[in-house]
This record gives C-alpha cells, structure tokens and sequence, in this order.
C-alpha cells in the first residue's frame, strides 16, 4: 500500500483547497496534477496547436518536458522545458488547453509515469482527475469531491480578480470541462470504487479537511 492521499473530483470541488492543508498537517507533499496538464496545455498554445487536434498534440508533447520542484517552503512549482511557468497556469485560455491536452493518451502515459514516480518517493497529498483510478490505485485514502455546478461555479467566481467574465460564463466554463473530462475515452474522471465520496456543498473547508483527516487516521493507525 501507498500512504499517500489521492483527492479527486469536478473542477471547483474544493481538492486544492483540501489537499493543501490536508497535506500541511500530515507534513507531505501536495502534488496538484492539474498543474501538469496546465503545462502541457500552455505548451500547446505557445505551439500554436490545433486544440481539436488530440493526435497531433499527442506528438507534439513528445518535446515537452513537464516536471514539478518544490520550494523551501514545500510549494510546488511547475515547469515547461526547464521554466518556471507556475504563474502563467490560471488563466482561462490554458483551462481550456489543459481540459483539451488532457484527451491524449500519449500526453496522459507521460504525466502519469512522472506522477506515479512522485507517489513512489514522497508521501503525497495528490489531486487530480484519475488519481484514484490510474495514479495511485493502492493509495492509503481515495476521496472523491463533489458539489453542484452552481455552487463550483460560485467559489470559482469569488477566487477571481478579475471579474469582467461574469457569472454566467463561469458557469458555462465548468459545465463544458466538466463533460469534457467525464466523456473523455481515456481515463475519464469517475470515483474508484473504493473511493469515499464527500459532498462539498455545504461544507465548510474545515469540515472537509477534518473528514479527510479522520478517515486517513483510521486507515493508517
Ligand atoms: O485541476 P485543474 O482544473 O487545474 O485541471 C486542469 C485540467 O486538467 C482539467 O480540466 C482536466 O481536464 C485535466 N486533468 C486531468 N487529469 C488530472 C488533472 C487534471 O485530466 N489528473
């Protein structure tokens, strides 16, 4: 069995949020595998791909180069061919790239060696979409968060600075990722079988967090 923590479920579910703290308190890594995608995703803008395209930027991935380091303080930092793209990864264009990249197997077979060598030197608090189900089956704990689209669309809204998109657009946003990444052929975001399911929306983060903690307890002790 692998101690560490998979965390997955829709966008906006609140798996950052948990798997950080959860993470904090049990003194491992969070590894947060959107990052990756997101990187992968930002490579293919800067190439200039056809985002409709799954084979051709299956092939372009061959060149691209994700990693993850962590900071002094244990942040993850998220890099493209040696650079440090962490801050270029939330914005709504590489959501999208990401959501798209994220279709390809061969992109997919390459994160998820990476990320399966990560689970195998470090305790990780990890979320994602397939963590459960391809990324660390034996984990110690599987979660699955979830929450209704309005609610996801709401704490997504609240989180921007920049609010000129609207709500209504927000909305849209996680309606459409969240079929894409329900509907995908390869690794589609579903809850393992051995997962435990956790309805966010109308937790606190404290509660989720103290539910994550009590249930790995359990399991570990
Ligand atoms: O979690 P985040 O919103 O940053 O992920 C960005 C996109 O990357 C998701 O919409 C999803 O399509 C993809 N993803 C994935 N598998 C993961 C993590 C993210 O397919 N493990």
């Amino acid at each position: 069995m692998n101690k560490s923590i998979a965390i997955d479920g829709p966008s906006g579910a609140g798996k950052s949020s948990v798997a950080v703290e959860a993470a904090r308190r049990l003194g491992g890594h969070y590894l947060d595998t959107g990052a990756m995608y997101r990187a992968m995703g930002l490579y293919m803008l800067e190439q200039g791909a056809n985002l409709e395209d799954t084979a051709q930027m299956d092939a372009l991935s061959e060149n691209a180069n994700v990693d993850v380091k962590y900071d002094a303080d244990g942040n993850q930092l998220t890099f493209l061919n040696g650079e440090d793209v962490t801050d270029r990864l939330r914005t709504p264009e590489v959501s999208m790239a990401a959501s798209a990249v994220s279709k390809g197997a061969a992109v997919r077979q390459k994160l998820v060696r990476r990320q399966k060598e990560l689970a195998n030197e470090m305790f990780l608090v990890c979320d994602g979409r397939d963590i459960g189900t391809c990324v660390i089956t034996d984990a110690a704990l599987k979660v699955y968060l979830n929450a209704t689209p309005e609610e996801r669309a709401r704490r997504r809204f609240n989180e921007m600075e920049d609010k000129s998109m609207g709500f209504e657009a927000v909305l849209k946003d996680i309606n459409l990722r969240d079929y894409n990444d329900t509907h995908r052929a390869i690794s589609p975001l579903r809850k393992a079988e051995d997962a435990v399911e956790i309805d966010t929306t109308h937790l606190s983060l404290e509660q989720v967090v103290g539910e994550v903690m009590r249930l790995y307890l359990e399991r570990v002790q």
